[in-house]
C-alpha cells in the first residue's frame, strides 16, 4: 500500500490529506486554521474520529508541525502508511511549469519567480513546500500547479489584446486556475459519456469559480486569467470587469492598489451585491424575498449562461454541461435555472434526477437530450495525490 500526503497551504491556514492515489481512499485528513493568530486551531481527522486542538500557531513550519505530530500520537503512522510523496497545491505556476513536477531548487525558484503574479496565494505555497521539504526530507515533494492544465490554452484564448512587448516582458497572459478540478472533472465526465471527443463545458462553481471549455481532454477556452479574479462572478470576486473601473475609482476616491485589489478580490461579487459570499445564505434570502439577494442571483446565473454560449461557439458545439463544486454538486435550483433558456444548445435536466440527493458522478439530463448534463464531485486531493504518484513510481 503507498500513501500521498497531499498539502494546501493558504496564507492563514494549511489543509491536508492522507490519501491512497489508487483506491482515494482517505486515510486522514485535516486543517489547521488562524496560523499567526492569536488563537489557533487545528483539527485532524480519522475515519469518524476528529481530534482537535487550540493552541497560537506562530507560522506554517510550527502548524506542520503540530499536524506531524498528531500523525505520531493520534495515527495513521505515516511510515506504516507507505508514504511515498508529499502532493502540493501551488496556485501559480507561471509560463515554465506545465505539468506536476518533483520540487528542486530550481522550481523552487520558479515558484518565487512568478509569486508577483499571485501575490495572495504564491507565497503561502511556497512556505507549505519549505517546511514539509524541511521535516520531510527523505520524500520526493511534488508541485501541482492549478495553472498547468491550462498552459498549452491556444494562443487565441490565451493572449490578452495588450502592447505586446509590455505583455510579453511581463508574462502578462490569461493563465487559468482550477485546472487541477477542471482536468479531473472533465476527464470523468469524458469517461461517463464514454466519449474521449466529447465537447464539454465545465462549470466549477464554489466559493472561487470559473468555466472552461474543453474538447477531446484539452482546454480551448477558461474563464479566469492573469489572476483568479476574472471570468464568472465569485463569493467575494468581480469576475469580468471594465478595468477602466480601477482607473476611474482611484481617480474619484484617490483608492489605491491595495486597497482596490481587496475591493475586487474580497469585497465584491455575491458578498458585494447581497451582503453573503456564501451560496446557501443568498438562496435563503431569496426566498425571504430579498430583493439585493434575487437581483443578485440574476448577475450570477446570468453570468453563467453567458459563458455557456460563447463557450459553445468556441468549441463548435456542444456534448454535455458539467456542474462541480460546492454549489454546482449540491444546488438542484441554480442547476435548473442556470439551463433553464438554453433548450436551443439541446440543455435541459430532467427534474427529477437534477433534485435527487447524491454525492455520486451523475446524469441529470433526460433520455435522448441534445446535450448532456452531468454532475461529477470534484477532488483536488486525490488528482494532486495521483500526479504526484504517477510522477514518483
Ligand atoms: P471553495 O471554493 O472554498 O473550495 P466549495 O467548492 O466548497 O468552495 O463551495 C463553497 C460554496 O458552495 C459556498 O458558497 C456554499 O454556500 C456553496 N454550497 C454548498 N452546499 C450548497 C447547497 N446545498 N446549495 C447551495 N450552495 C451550496
Amino acid at each position: 500500500m503507498a500513501t500521498v500526503l497531499v498539502i494546501n497551504a493558504g496564507s492563514s491556514s494549511i489543509k491536508y490529506q492522507l490519501l491512497d492515489p489508487d483506491s482515494g481512499e482517505v486515510r486522514a485528513k485535516g486543517l489547521v486554521e488562524r496560523i499567526g493568530e492569536d488563537s489557533g486551531r487545528v483539527e485532524h481527522t480519522v475515519g469518524a474520529d476528529t481530534t482537535t486542538a487550540e493552541d497560537p500557531i506562530g507560522d506554517h513550519a510550527a502548524g506542520l508541525r503540530t499536524v506531524l505530530g498528531l500523525f505520531e500520537s493520534v495515527g495513521p503512522d505515516l511510515l506504516e502508511a507507505g508514504l511515498t510523496a508529499v502532493g502540493h497545491r501551488v496556485v501559480q505556476g507561471g509560463p515554465h511549469i506545465t505539468e506536476a513536477v518533483i520540487i528542486n531548487d530550481e522550481i523552487l525558484e520558479t515558484i518565487d519567480s512568478v509569486s508577483t503574479l499571485a501575490p495572495l496565494h504564491n507565497p503561502a505555497n511556497l512556505a507549505g513546500i519549505k517546511v514539509a521539504s524541511e521535516l520531510l526530507p527523505d520524500l520526493p515533494q511534488v508541485a501541482v500547479c492549478d495553472t498547468a492544465f491550462f498552459s498549452d490554452l491556444p494562443a487565441a484564448a490565451a493572449t490578452y489584446a495588450l502592447d505586446r512587448q509590455v505583455a510579453t516582458e511581463h508574462g502578462i497572459r490569461r493563465y487559468g486556475f482550477h485546472g487541477t478540478s477542471h482536468e479531473y472533472v472533465s476527464g470523468r465526465a469524458a469517461a461517463l459519456l464514454d466519449d474521449q471527443q466529447a465537447k464539454l463545458v465545465v462549470l466549477h462553481l464554489g466559493n472561487g469559480a470559473s468555466a472552461s471549455a474543453v474538447r477531446a481532454g484539452r482546454p480551448v477556452e477558461t474563464s479566469m486569467g492573469l489572476t483568479p479574479v476574472e471570468g464568472l462572478v465569485m463569493g467575494t470576486r468581480t469576475g469580468d470587469i471594465d478595468p477602466a473601473v480601477i482607473f476611474h475609482l482611484h481617480r474619484v476616491t484617490g483608492m489605491g492598489v491595495d486597497e482596490l485589489e481587496d475591493l475586487f478580490n474580497k469585497q465584491s461579487g455575491m458578498k458585494g451585491l447581497t451582503g453573503h459570499n456564501d451560496m446557501r445564505e443568498v438562496l435563503q434570502l431569496v426566498e425571504d424575498g430579498d430583493e439585493h439577494a434575487a437581483a443578485g442571483l440574476e448577475v450570477y446565473l446570468h453570468r453563467i449562461r453567458k459563458y455557456i454560449g460563447a463557450y459553445a461557439a468556441v468549441l463548435g458545439g456542444l456534448d454535455a454541461l458539467v456542474f462541480t463544486a460546492g454549489v454546482g454538486e449540491n444546488n438542484p435550483l441554480i442547476r435548473a435555472r442556470t439551463v433553464a433558456d438554453l433548450q436551443f444548445l439541446g440543455l435541459e435536466v430532467d427534474a427529477q434526477r437534477n433534485e435527487e440527493e447524491s454525492s455520486e458522478e451523475r446524469i441529470i439530463s433526460p433520455e435522448g437530450a441534445g446535450a448532456a448534463v452531468l454532475v461529477i464531485p470534484t477532488n483536488e486531493e486525490l488528482a494532486i495525490a495521483r500526479q504526484a504518484a504517477a510522477l514518483v513510481s
